[in-house]
């Protein structure tokens, strides 16, 4: 039977993170994005709380959580601050290449090294000149002996100012898309690697974003996550592992934009009551809630065919398209709520619209998600319903006039263009009514 009902487990890990999130996230979320930085001690106690890198597998010293715990963490910091829960998960978007890889001496020395110490890890396919196209990789790796050289600029990499470790794209060779991919585990202190000042940025301030330069950085056979040509594959399959988080933090977001713009509604009066008794307001509130109920149904199937060990790629894209932008939606409508007031800074939508902004472009942009899901559609996708020229007769009148023909042994011709019945023979030279030419027709004699 389908079931939604949260374990104990589960209601025990979300509440841990809602308390998390009420404590020690929004009290300090918009004073960080007005400093325009990170809050590393909150990063520091989530550590210690358990939330980050609560999905290291337990065989490597961690909490063993699957997907769907993950996802129920995410969205409670990201009710709280969307930029924190960006920072705060990309140790689970940095680790996935290294869970997922066949490297088993690197899973063994480094995920217990991350789950025990307060360490952070993040994640490099984008450079400057390119993130969709994670193939176009520019980055060099050049083989010396058994290991491996980097040479690139990693961009736009979150946590980058302040990791201990990055898990570098990079290619031998750029030429060859996604033939030369590999992945790589590099030291932030190694030689060679050099980060830039955080990048300025419209929202998700309080999230570090940062350039890294790598000049011939040294990685040690031993920490190739994946060998030239097998790292596109997986950072494909890393990006389906984490989208269904960032559907969480969206379906956390909106959330919380809707949760305030309630509140607003039932306070602010204009024309002699409150605004939650104007029906356009109100049909505003109901749609926001649809928003973010059928968001999060999307993230937690995405995240429950991860946990059985399906392919999750495709109810990924799924979540991570509709959610993020359902997200923008009910942000955009909470401030409109709002009005005036949510113009300003003296209320949260202003940042939550500034922060989920980001949702619709990072880890595979709305677009990069419509061709994941139209590939799916066109290719893929088992229809139930037959062809339509194969579709059965059933209007009153063919009906009838396939009796006459059957009587008068003619066969019943369909034509594929406009659907259009013919009774003779053989086709007609051309359809009567498109007049495409007689191969046009289909024989669809039911007798
Ligand atoms: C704050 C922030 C944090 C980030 N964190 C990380 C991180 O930790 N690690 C990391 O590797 N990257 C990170 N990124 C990069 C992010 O993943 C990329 O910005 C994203 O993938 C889009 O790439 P792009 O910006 O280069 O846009 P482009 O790829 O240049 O695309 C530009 C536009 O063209 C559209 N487009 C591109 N190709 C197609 C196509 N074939 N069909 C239709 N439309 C297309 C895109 O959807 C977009 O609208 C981060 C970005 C930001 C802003």
């Amino acid at each position: 039977m389908l079931d939604f009902t949260l374990s104990e487990q589960q209601i025990a890990i979300q509440k841990k993170a809602r308390e998390f999130a009420l404590k020690e996230v929004l009290p300090v979320a918009a004073y960080y994005d007005e400093l325009d930085e990170i809050p590393l001690t909150v990063l520091k106690k989530a550590f210690d709380a358990g939330i980050m890198n609560a999905d290291i597998p337990k065989a490597y010293g961690g909490q063993g959580c699957g997907s769907l715990e993950t996802i129920l963490m995410v969205e409670e910091i990201s009710a709280a601050c969307p930029g924190i829960a960006t920072s705060v998960f990309d140790n689970s978007l940095g680790m996935a290449p290294i869970v997922l890889s066949n490297n088993e001496d690197l899973k063994e020395w480094f995920l217990p090294e991350i789950a025990g110490s307060f360490k952070l890890i993040c994640f490099a396919t984008s450079e400057p000149t390119l993130g969709s196209d994670v193939s176009g990789i520019r980055c060099k790796a050049e083989k010396a002996g058994d290991d491996f050289l980097l040479t690139g600029t990693k961009y736009w990499i979150t946590n980058g100012g302040i990791a201990d470790y990055i898990s570098v794209f990079a290619s031998t060779d750029p030429g060859k898309g996604y033939g030369g991919i590999g992945a790589f585990l590099v030291d932030m202190r190694a030689d060679g690697v050099s980060t830039s000042p955080p990048i300025p940025k419209m929202g998700q301030r309080c999230s570090n974003t940062a350039g890294v330069n790598l000049k011939k950085v040294l990685v040690p056979k031993d920490r190739v996550i994946a060998p030239p040509g097998e790292g596109f594959v997986l950072a494909m399959k890393t990006f389906a592992r984490t989208r269904p988080a960032i559907g969480a933090l969206a379906v956390g977001a909106a959330r919380s934009a809707m949760e305030f713009a309630i509140d607003y509604a039932k306070k602010r009066r204009a024309f002699g009551s409150p605004l939650s008794n104007f029906q356009a307001i109100q049909f505003k509130l109901a749609e926001m809630y649809e928003k973010v109920e059928t968001a999060r149904l999307l993230t937690w199937k995405a995240a429950w065919a991860a946990d059985r060990g399906e392919d999750p790629d495709v109810p990924a894209s799924l979540a991570k398209m509709y959610a993020t932008e359902a997200c923008w939606e009910v942000v955009s409508e909470a401030l409109q709520i709002f009005a005036g007031y949510g113009y300003t800074r003296m209320f949260p939508v202003e940042k939550l619209l500034r922060d989920t902004r980001l949702f619709k472009i990072y880890e595979g942009t709305s677009e990069i998600q419509r061709l994941i899901l139209s590939g799916v559609v066109l290719n893929a996708y088992q229809p139930v319903m037959p062809p339509l020229e194969d579709l059965p007769v059933s209007r009153k009148r063919d009906l009838e006039a396939i009796r006459e023909a059957a009587d008068a042994g003619l066969k019943v011709w369909r034509c594929r263009m406009c659907g259009n019945l013919h009774f003779g023979e053989a086709p007609p030279d051309e359809c009567p009514y498109c007049f495409f030419p007689g191969t046009a027709f289909k024989d669809v004699t039911p007798f």
